[in-house]
């Protein structure tokens, strides 16, 4: 029999695979993060914004370098112009340079064992019951084939790897196109994020501008197409946003797909695991992915790391993944995913009467005291509970427009 290469294979080297891969090494394993790009981290396609409290329920504690401005409020916008301002009065998120956070995780799973292997992409992956998996490779010198005892899909909203062991992907109606320009000469508080909502500026999801100091900022926006054309237009005509960019210039510009909906029905098949965006592990709320994938992954290196180390049945022990990463995060997905199908049903005149009630009514409140970035289940039924979101939602619900 051919022998094994390594106990696990990674196939990409975002954070949810090197997540998952420095928890393994820690405990002594084999293991081999494939990432297909020359660079870890390049290129970047994520707007940085993660939550203080998400990071540290990951135990991670990045450096300087990594952290480009803290925010500690964000102002939603109608599509009137009208807004509401959460603000929480303390630290709520780090603005953080992805490319540096994607390669100090990449240091510290190195640092605990594991193997690195940048210009490696994964085509292919054979994993038959109760043998090794054999991953077929492109790397700099032509195709390599490589067995592992466990394969980690980590590839991202990309999505391809799982469909080849007979697993879901992401439906393509859940990735929706995205672009970001990084600007200077933004004229925004330095610790204020803002996010635009509207059927005419992003239809199924919203614009933003996320301060990083000194008046620079990414300003961004996804939607179910368009995505570029429409941010170039909402820099040039909205309301609020021209304003804060009339003096503006582009540094830099770049795009990728935010994944909406629910994660994939079934994430372990055999010895193969799927985690972060190549499950569908986002906030249907925001798209963010760091800090949900980045859960899952741990629930994935402890897994897979503790069946190697029992010596149990590989096939049997890996399935206790599905249903710890479920039991995690499953209902906080659910809640945001009604909330997200909510507001995005709603036409521009519904959204302009929830903001106008939502700051009338107090509604705001609710948010401040008890919101959470990461997981706002709690908060999602707290307002859905109260008498006044029923009345602003009964006054809105008049303007839900099905075909949005
Ligand atoms: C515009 C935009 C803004 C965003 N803003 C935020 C935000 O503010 N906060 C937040 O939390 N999330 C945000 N996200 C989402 C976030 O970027 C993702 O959730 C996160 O990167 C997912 O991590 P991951 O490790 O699962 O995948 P990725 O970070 O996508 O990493 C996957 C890696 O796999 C590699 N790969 C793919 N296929 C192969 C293959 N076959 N072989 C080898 N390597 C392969 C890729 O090159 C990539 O490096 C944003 C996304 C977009 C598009």
């Amino acid at each position: 029999m051919p022998s094994i290469d390594y106990d696990v294979i990674i196939a990409g080297g975002g954070p949810a695979g090197l997540i998952t891969s420095r928890r393994v090494a820690e405990d002594g394993h084999n293991v081999a993060v494939l990432e297909e790009h020359p660079e870890i981290g390049r290129p970047d396609h994520c707007a940085g914004l993660i939550s203080t409290s998400g990071l540290r329920s990951l135990k991670l504690r990045p450096p300087k370098d990594v952290v480009q401005n803290h925010v500690s409020a964000a102002r939603i916008f109608a599509p009137s112009g009208q807004s509401i301002l959460i603000e929480r009065g303390k630290r709520e998120a780090f603005v953080l340079d992805r490319s540096r956070f994607d390669s100090w995780l990449a240091e510290k799973a190195a640092d605990a064992g594991a193997e690195i292997l940048t210009k490696n992409k994964v085509l292919d992956v054979d994993c038959a019951k109760q043998k090794p998996c054999t991953v077929t490779l492109k790397t700099g010198e032509g195709r390599e084939i490589k067995r592992s005892q466990v394969v980690v899909d980590a590839e991202g909203s990309r999505c391809q790897l799982s469909r080849l062991v007979g697993l879901p992907t992401v439906p393509r109606r859940n990735k929706y196109p995205a672009y970001q320009f990084e600007m200077s000469g933004v004229d925004i508080a330095d610790d204020v994020v803002e996010m635009y909502y509207g059927r005419h500026v992003a239809p199924g999801f919203f614009a933003w501008i996320i301060p990083l100091g000194d008046g620079r900022a990414r300003v961004g926006l996804a939607a179910k197409d368009l995505a570029k054309m429409r941010l170039e237009a909402s820099i040039r005509q909205h309301p609020v946003m021209s304003k804060r960019l009339e003096h503006a210039y582009i540094e830099r510009g770049f795009g990728g797909i935010v994944l909406v909906g629910t994660p994939i029905k079934r994430t372990v098949s055999g010895r193969f695991l799927v985690v972060g965006d190549a499950a569908g592990m986002v906030k249907p709320t925001t798209g963010g992915g760091v800090i949900m994938g980045g859960a899952a992954a741990r629930i994935a290196g402890r897994v897979v790391s503790r069946t190697l180390l029992d010596g149990r049945q590989i096939e049997e022990g890996l399935r206790l993944y599905e249903s710890n990463w479920r039991a995690l995060l499953m209902r906080e997905l659910r809640a945001m995913h009604l909330a997200q199908r909510m507001i995005s049903s709603l036409s521009d005149q519904g959204l302009n009467i929830l903001i106008r009630d939502a700051e009338n009514f107090d509604l705001v409140d609710i948010v401040r005291k008890e919101g959470d970035m990461d997981m706002q289940r709690k908060v999602i039924f707290r307002l859905l509970a109260n008498p006044y979101t029923i009345l602003a939602g009964l006054r809105a619900i008049r303007y839900f427009n099905p075909l949005l």
